[in-house]
């Protein structure tokens, strides 16, 4: 929309009010009522700028602003925001050649078993240290990029096929085995490959079935599309354990729990952080580790940072935890080192 002789800026987005309160207005369609939200971007002539190509640019890169603070609402374009695109579009073009130039590694977080203290299995975190840097990028940089731009679908598979030839290696190596579970976005979910690159590692590498575990989120298993669901009943008979990662932070329907076979829920670390001391977190937690048992399921938790975190869930019977108390994410090396002095117990998963 063009808005000429407007008597100020501000009025701009008195209008982008106007329009959103209107588009939030259900509309009835064949009997059903659907919602509509907006995202409006406003850059104004000529305080922003007076070229036309910049101006449509500019109400772009605002309107991509307002999406992201969780759409239905209207943003200024400011110079800033321009900073972190041109921010977003150099890192998103290093990314691009990040597998090829073999830039991504994994680390290895252990999580154990809660009562005995021995680990029951590991994590593998994707980790990116571009050529010439001695630093990590943070995954909360590149992470959900490469989940907006696809490029976790190559990356994904780099990911699991690398998982397996570690658990091929260190069966070869005679390293004390323990199963890996590998973190799968929904995009690789959709897409028809992933069940038959995981039938395809799994009989080109030998490595067992339950020594592979895969991590979903709840977002993915409500968009229960025709082909997600399959292709989890497959993972099932092929005896690929599944786990529901962030749990309690998605939607709350929880019918999928008894409609796929999943093995573990692995509660999201805010609510652990607070346990101790939100009386919340805590009813939270005895629920659903009560529920979860009912349902024949394996509980973690994510994040345990403290000795008093730990107690709280042993005490309440959580199954396994994972977090920096036990130990961070780490290197190859030294999560070898970790495997070869402490003691590992299978679990019934595994
Ligand atoms: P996640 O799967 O929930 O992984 C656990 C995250 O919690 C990791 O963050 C880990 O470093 C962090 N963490 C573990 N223990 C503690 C603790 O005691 N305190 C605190 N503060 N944090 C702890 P990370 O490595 O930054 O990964 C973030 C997310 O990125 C992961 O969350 C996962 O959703 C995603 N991710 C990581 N690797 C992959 C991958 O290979 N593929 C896909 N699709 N996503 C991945
Ligand atoms: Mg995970
Ligand atoms: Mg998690």
């Amino acid at each position: 929309m063009v808005l000429p002789d407007l008597p100020d800026a501000q009025t701009a987005g008195k209008v982008a009010q106007k329009i959103l309160e209107r588009l939030s207005a259900p509309v009835e369609l064949e009997r059903r009522e659907v919602y509509v939200t907006a995202s409006v971007g406003i850059t104004v002539y000529p305080s922003d700028t007076e070229d036309q190509d910049t101006l449509i640019r500019n109400a772009d890169v605002a309107m991509y602003r307002a999406k992201e603070q969780g759409r239905a609402n209207f943003q200024y374009f400011t110079p800033e925001m321009n900073r972190r695109t041109v921010h977003f579009l150099e890192l998103e073009s290093r990314l691009r050649h990040a597998l090829e130039r073999d830039e991504f590694l994994l680390q290895y977080q252990a999580r154990a078993d809660v009562a005995s203290g021995h680990i029951t299995g590991a994590e593998a975190l994707l980790r990116w240290r571009p050529q010439g840097s001695e630093r990590l990028v943070a995954p909360v940089e590149f992470i959900p990029l490469l989940e907006e731009t696809g490029m976790i679908v190559p990356v994904g598979e780099w990911v699991l096929s690398t998982a397996f030839e570690q658990l091929k290696r260190w069966r070869s190596d005679g390293v004390p085995l323990v199963p890996v579970a590998v973190n799968v976005s929904p995009r690789q979910f959709q897409r028809q490959e992933l069940v038959p690159a995981i039938r395809r590692l799994l009989s080109a590498t030998g490595v067992a079935p339950g020594m592979i575990e895969l991590e979903i989120t709840e977002g993915l298993v409500m968009q229960d599309t025709d082909y997600s669901v399959a292709a989890m009943k497959e993972l099932n008979a092929l005896g690929v354990p599944l786990a529901i990662d962030d749990f309690g932070t998605g939607y709350s329907s929880l019918s999928y729990l008894k409609r796929f076979a999943i093995d573990r829920l692995k509660i999201d670390r805010s609510f652990i952080r607070d346990l101790t001391t939100d009386p919340d977190d805590a009813a939270i937690i005895t629920a659903v580790i009560a529920m979860a048992h009912k349902l024949g399921l394996r509980v973690v938790a994510e994040g345990v940072e403290t000795v008093a975190q730990k107690l709280f869930l042993q005490e309440y019977g959580c199954d396994e935890f994972q977090g920096n108390l036990f130990s961070p994410p780490v290197d190859l090396d030294r999560f070898e080192v970790l495997l070869a002095t402490q003691t590992i117990s299978r679990s019934p998963a595994g």
